[in-house]
């Protein structure tokens, strides 16, 4: 059985900044996180700095992971999810499924001699800087394609850290109170086919343009033009959609700078509906970003495959009729939607969902719940940017020490 303070289930930006906040106050802390390592989406994200800091706030993720290095009140669980939940005197009980755990993090060194001797593309190494330092297997690619047989892995590693047939594990744990942190999912464009996704070669999410960016920016010289199609999956009432994402002109308006700053030739355009960018000096600033890009009023009714290009057609709002223009590359700015594992969790915490599906709070960015010792912070309630994900984190860890204190001297 494993006893802390507060269990907080997701390490992305909003439960990093919770778990500091709580460890910094003196509690214990146990994070629960599904995937093998923290940083949550943003951990995928690149620095959209051109010659300055454009303030994406990607960098604050791995600032936060970095400050829970060596804190000794917190434990971690990586490929872990909640299974089971008890109330008992105004604490909990929980099951936690965890597994299997095929490198053993104290003796990873991080090499990579196992990814590059794994046949199946089973393994992956945590991007730098977000804890735990360890590759991890996946055990069904792995499982999957080589059955008991293969042990290339196993073989090329120098410290013995891998063992497949680690066996996945259930945990107890008994904690006063839970935070959930479990974040967002950016819509899949699949759900749109005019505009080409899956289908186009030369079509991509927002989310695969930051990845690449991020791993081998020198791999996007190819794309000399570049179109961003705003709003794709928010702002649209037939999908059940129609809340405004709140941070997709902002990513994309600092990727398009991004690009044309790495390739000053190239051509960048965005098409919109209209721009969500409000806030003191953030008009300037955009329009300083936003420089030699090109901002196209209109949305593309359809995206299909030329001959070696991508062509996009749109309805021109300006001068009122359609037109077609080619790309090399088409990003879809995707926007953010509520977790279908959302129903589920809600279910074993006795939570609600709001309309869309996110979790409801009595009060957005208080994070409490309707059930007493459950908080919840970040996109899990809402779309928002990495700041207010850190902020909520925050606010809502602060709420919970006060929580816990009031009861410790009731
Ligand atoms: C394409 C794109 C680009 C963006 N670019 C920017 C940007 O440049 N700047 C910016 O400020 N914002 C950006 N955003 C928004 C940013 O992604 C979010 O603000 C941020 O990720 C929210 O952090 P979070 O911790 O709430 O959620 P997440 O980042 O989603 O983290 C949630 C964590 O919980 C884990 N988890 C999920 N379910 C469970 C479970 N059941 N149990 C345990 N763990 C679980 C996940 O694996 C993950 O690690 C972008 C969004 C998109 C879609």
């Amino acid at each position: 059985m494993v006893t802390v303070d507060v269990v907080v289930l997701g390490g992305g930006a909003a439960g990093l900044a919770a778990s500091r906040t709580l460890l910094g106050r003196g509690y214990s802390v146990l994070l629960v996180e599904k995937e093998g390592h923290t940083g949550g989406r943003a951990a995928g994200y690149a620095c959209k700095a051109t010659d300055d800091c454009q303030q994406c706030q990607v960098c604050l993720v791995a600032d936060e992971a970095r400050a829970l290095t060596g804190a000794d009140q917190l434990k971690m669980l990586v490929f872990s999810s909640l299974k089971g939940v008890q109330n008992q005197n105004g604490s909990f009980q929980l099951d936690v499924a965890q597994g299997p755990i095929c490198v053993d993090p104290q003796r990873c060194i991080l090499c990579g001699r196992c990814v590059d001797a794994c046949p199946a593309g089973a393994i992956r190494l945590p991007p730098p800087g977000f804890p735990p330092a360890s590759a991890s297997v996946d055990p069904e690619i792995c499982r999957a394609r080589n059955a008991q047989t293969c042990r290339a892995c196993v073989e090329a590693c120098p410290t013995g850290a891998i063992d497949l047939q680690a066996a996945a594990r259930t945990h107890r744990v008994r904690c006063r109170a839970i935070i959930v942190a479990t974040g967002f999912q950016p819509f899949d464009p699949r759900q749109l086919p005019r505009l080409g996704y899956g289908r186009v070669p030369g079509v991509i999410t927002a989310e695969e343009l930051e990845r690449r960016m991020r791993g081998d920016p020198g791999g996007l010289a190819a794309f000399k033009r570049v179109a961003f199609v705003q709003c794709v999956g928010s702002r649209n009432v037939t999908l059940g959609r129609g809340y405004c994402s709140q941070v997709c002109c902002r990513y994309a308006l600092r990727l398009a700078a991004r690009l044309r700053r790495d390739d000053p030739g190239r051509r960048v355009a965005i098409f919109y509906m209209d721009l969500q960018v409000s806030g003191k000096d953030v008009r300037m600033r955009w329009e300083e970003l936003g420089r030699g890009v090109e901002l196209i009023q209109g949305a593309p009714a359809s995206i299909v495959a030329g001959e070696a290009e991508v062509l996009v057609r749109y309805e021109d709002l300006r001068q009122g009729r359609v037109r077609q223009e080619p790309f090399d590359l088409v990003v879809l700015s995707v926007g953010m939607g509520a977790s279908p594992h959302n129903v589920e969790l809600a279910r074993l915490l006795g939570l609600n969902l709001d309309p869309h599906r996110f979790f409801a709070t009595q009060e957005r960015g208080h994070g409490s719940t309707s059930r007493r010792g459950v908080w919840v912070a970040g996109s899990a309630a809402g779309p928002t940017d990495i700041g207010g994900a850190i902020r909520q984190g925050r606010s809502v860890a602060l709420a919970v020490a006060r929580q816990l204190e009031d009861r410790r001297h009731a």
